[in-house]
Formats: C-alpha cells, sequence, structure tokens
C-alpha cells in the first residue's frame, strides 16, 4: 500500500471528515493503493463498548443503554424530541467521561483534554508521542495500527489534524508509530497545522517526529508522495472509504468544500484574514457538477457544505438547480438573502439551513470589524430565510476590542426582537489572532505559555474585558427569555452538525 490516511480522535463523530475524504478523492483519481482510518469513529465507539465497571448509578444506567443511545442517534429518533436527544447524548457522553477518566482524560463527544498534555505547547506534543502508553485510546490505536502495519506496510502515513481536540492523540498515534517503525516516513497536514504554519515565527518544532509538515491543500502532495504526478485536476472527494462508518446522524452527511480561504477576507477578527490564506474556489459550474456528481456516488441524506462563506455567485448557482439533496453551509448577510423570492428558491434547491455570521447588533461594531454588512440587511435576510422555511443557525461575537456594554446590549436587544427569525444561536467571546492587523494596535499578552497557540490576550481599548463579557453572557444574554428559548433548541455537543436534523425533522424531509 502507498499511503495510510489517518482521522485522529477527537471530533464530533457525526460525519466523515472533509479532508481525508478530498485526499482519497486525489489518491484514487490517480490510480494509488491506500487505506483510510477514521479513528476518530473507531476510538469513540472503542471507549463506549468498553467495560462497565462504575459503580455510580448514573452511569452504570449509561453503560446499560449505550446502543439504545447509539441507535436512537442513526436511526432518527432521539431527534423527534430534544429531551430524548438530550438524554440520550448525555448517556454517551458519561460513558466517555467515566472511562477516560481512569487515564487522567477527558474525553466528550467533541473533545479531548489531558492535564498533563497542552496541545498548544509543542514539547507537551512531543512528550505525548513518547509517553503513547498515556493516551485513552492507546489499546485501541496500539492494537488497530499494528493490525495494519504488519498486513499492509505503507510507506507513507498521513495524519489530518484540523482541531486543537485532536493533536494530543495524534502525537501519541506518531509516537507509536515512530517507535515502531523509525524509518517511516510520516506526513502531518490539515487545518491547525496550516494555521501553525501561516502563524507568525513558526520554525518547526517536530523534526525527527514528524518528517514533513504540509500547509494548506493537501492532494497535490499526497499524490506525488505516493509517487504519482499530480494532474493538475481537483478530484471529487472519496466517500467510499468511510461507508463501513456508523457515524452518530440519522443520514448519510457528506461534507463537502468549493472553495478554500474567504471570498470576504475583510473581517477583522477572522483567521482567515490574519492568516492570509488566499480565495480559491472552483468555478460555479464546475462545484454544481461536483456537488451532483457526489450526490449520485455517496448518496448523502444530507450534504454540509464546508466553505468559510458560500460566495454570492454560487448561492445564486445553488438557487438555480433542481431540488437534490438537503444541505447546509455557512453564508454571509447579502442583499440576495433578503430577497424573499431568492430564499425560496434556496430553498427549493435543498437548502436546510444557513449558518451566518451575524456579530452585532451595533452598526458601529460590525463597521469597526469590517463586516460589510447593515444591521437592517441582517434583519431582512433573517426575515426572508424565515419566512421560506430555511432555518437560521446565527453566530454571535462578543467582546471585540469595537464594542462596549451599550454595543453588546444592542445586540441583545437586536437577538430578542428577532428572535422569532432565528433557529439555533451560536455565542462566542472574541479571541486576538496572533499577528492580526489589529494585535498591532493593541497592548497584546500571551495568555497561553504554549508556543503553538493561534491567538493572544488583550488589555481591551474600552475596558470590556472578557470576564465583564463573560459575566454579561452568563447573567442578562442567556437569561433573556427570548434567547433562552432558543439556546435550549441547540443540540448539545453535536451543535450545527445535528441541528439540520432537527429542522428537517420538523418539515418532514422525505
Ligand atoms: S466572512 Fe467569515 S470567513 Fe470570511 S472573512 Fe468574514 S468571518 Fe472570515
Amino acid at each position: 500500500m502507498d499511503i495510510l490516511l489517518i482521522h485522529p480522535p477527537v471530533v464530533k463523530p457525526s460525519e466523515p471528515p472533509a479532508g481525508p475524504a478530498r485526499l482519497a478523492g486525489a489518491l484514487r483519481e490517480h490510480g494509488r493503493s491506500f487505506m483510510v482510518v477514521d479513528a476518530n469513529i473507531e476510538g469513540l465507539l472503542y471507549l463506549l463498548n468498553g467495560r462497565a465497571d462504575a459503580s455510580d448509578t448514573w452511569t452504570r444506567r449509561a453503560f446499560l443503554h449505550v446502543q439504545d443511545s447509539l441507535a436512537s442517534l442513526t436511526s432518527g429518533r432521539a431527534f423527534s424530541n430534544m429531551d430524548r436527544y438530550t438524554q440520550a447524548v448525555n448517556g454517551l457522553n458519561r460513558i466517555l467521561s467515566f472511562t477516560s477518566g481512569k487515564s487522567g482524560a477527558h474525553v466528550s463527544l467533541n473533545n479531548y483534554t489531558q492535564e498533563a498534555y497542552s496541545p498548544v505547547r509543542s514539547q507537551d506534543l512531543v512528550r505525548a508521542a513518547l509517553e503513547h502508553e498515556n493516551n485513552v485510546f492507546y489499546p485501541y490505536f496500539g492494537r488497530r495500527l499494528l493490525g495494519i502495519l504488519d498486513k499492509d506496510e505503507p510507506s507513507v502515513v498521513g495524519f489530518s489534524l484540523n482541531y486543537l481536540s485532536q493533536a494530543v492523540t495524534a502525537f501519541a498515534m506518531i509516537g507509536f508509530l515512530r517507535k515502531l517503525h523509525p524509518g517511516m516516513k510520516i506526513v502531518l497536514g490539515g487545518g491547525l497545522v496550516t494555521s501553525w504554519i501561516n502563524g507568525q515565527g513558526w520554525s518547526n518544532p517536530f523534526s525527527g517526529l514528524v518528517d514533513e509538515l504540509v500547509a494548506g491543500k493537501g492532494e497535490e502532495r499526497i499524490v506525488s508522495l505516493a509517487g504519482a504526478r499530480w494532474s493538475g485536476v481537483e478530484p471529487v472527494p472519496d466517500y467510499s472509504p468511510f461507508l463501513p462508518y456508523a457515524y452518530l446522524s440519522p443520514r448519510k452527511v457528506a461534507p463537502f468544500s468549493t472553495s478554500s480561504g474567504c471570498y470576504w477576507a475583510k473581517c477583522s477578527f477572522c483567521p482567515e484574514k490574519a492568516e492570509g490564506t488566499p480565495y480559491s474556489p472552483l468555478p460555479a459550474g464546475r462545484a454544481l457538477k461536483d456537488f451532483g456528481q457526489l450526490s449520485a456516488l455517496a448518496s448523502p441524506g444530507l450534504v454540509h457544505v464546508c466553505d468559510n462563506a458560500l460566495s454570492p455567485a454560487l448561492l445564486k448557482s445553488m438557487a438555480d438547480r433542481e431540488q437534490a439533496t438537503p444541505w447546509y453551509g455557512f453564508a454571509r448577510v447579502t442583499r440576495s438573502l433578503a430577497d424573499p423570492d431568492f430564499c425560496a428558491r434556496l430553498k427549493r434547491s435543498g437548502c436546510v439551513m444557513l449558518k451566518l455570521g451575524i456579530e452585532s447588533g451595533d452598526q458601529g461594531v460590525l463597521d469597526e470589524l469590517g463586516k460589510g454588512i447593515r444591521v437592517e440587511e441582517s434583519i431582512n435576510a433573517l426575515r426572508a430565510l424565515h419566512a421560506s422555511g430555511i432555518a437560521v443557525y446565527a453566530y454571535l461575537l462578543f467582546g471585540t476590542p469595537a464594542e462596549d456594554y451599550a454595543a453588546a446590549g444592542k445586540t441583545l436587544e437586536f437577538t430578542a426582537e428577532h428572535s422569532g427569525f432565528i433557529g439555533f444561536l451560536n455565542l462566542s467571546v472574541f479571541n486576538l489572532p496572533r499577528g492580526s492587523s489589529e494585535a498591532a494596535a493593541l497592548e497584546t499578552y500571551d495568555f497561553s505559555e504554549g508556543d503553538l497557540s493561534l491567538y493572544q490576550g488583550f488589555v481591551h481599548p474600552r475596558g470590556w474585558e472578557r470576564n465583564l463579557v463573560r459575566q454579561f453572557l452568563d447573567k442578562e444574554f442567556r437569561r433573556h427569555p427570548a434567547v433562552a428559548r432558543i439556546l435550549r433548541a441547540d443540540p448539545p455537543f453535536f451543535t450545527s452538525n445535528h441541528a439540520p436534523f432537527f429542522v428537517m425533522n420538523r418539515l418532514e424531509y422525505s
């Protein structure tokens, strides 16, 4: 075998990973032999099916019902009722927490932490590699990797690392492979690795452990590592390696990207802008063709469009196509989304939900952030989308340098007043991207001792510090009855990945 691709735990186990599916598409297109292991879903199921040796009633009950809880998520039963859903995910999470706690880690359905190993400190990641037996997933991945290496002897092993929650276990797996086969070529890529490399003052702390770190799209590099010449044609993702996995969703989900970077790239708080990722879209015609091909090949029940923001051109092309597979994705508020006819066409094209970066209800804040939207446009878009039956997952951002208490209050007023048009809410506290143009104008400090941290602390120019922002969110924002009602609708752990299923359930998609 030329290449073994590994998707390390932990990320939400609701769908196949987008990056390895793209790499698999590229390798297949170029006729190379490869294998993909989704160690995330495999590892989580290993913990969930572990020994039920708990003494407390809650955990014993969770173990007793583990198969029911899994089945209620995969069959869709859990999505008929939020109480039933919460009971299922809390039960699974209880088992993960109990089992991982025995090794000093904390694993949940969307995170991995272990006090002794910080994912933002390179020394800790190197130590996680050396001390791989301490990783809670070691009994699983040790056996699994050994079996593959004995049988298939890959010449290159590639890891796809997108989230901090994957870093400690990715390095533990790398350490295990290094010990077993010191000469094996190990390559690390993915979104998190790209952010490291594109960050300020990057110097590789992992030499000797990882042979190569790849920034950006990895298709061309993986094809050449597999010994083939890159054709230059973007391949369609290949989901066939993921078909055997029972992801925790009631329909098969296919994540799909039509671009990297962002067509807008002007929001001052955005890591995409800080890292200077160039915008590279597929032409709208090709994106639609791939979308159609994907639906035919992988027959997903839902397509998750993973672009940072769907471009207006792509949205228009989507709206013009005939209804096919249901889909959802991230979009900027634009004038066309305020057009009821356009939204109705978008709905007919299968759009179930749009994730919208509303950010603030204060025009001054939006202007300073470079969002390029007017508050009235957000209101009109919320109205039109709601009227068309497309759910909105609204993203709000608090504590930006441009905000103060009064401006945050306007966001609360905005949200409460238009709560009837908002299906789901994501509330974030602003993190200052290291190396952003904003950082240069602020008094900054390191709030993490990690050399790999992508963010910096800063003295808020209006005194609206993080602790005050958090207090406001906890004591005022979340407690407003209209906001609390929306927040109660948010699926715990899986959030926007499972929200479309609640919407589809309500609208009885067939
Ligand atoms: S629209 Fe989204 S991805 Fe694009 S720059 Fe703004 S925040 Fe970043």
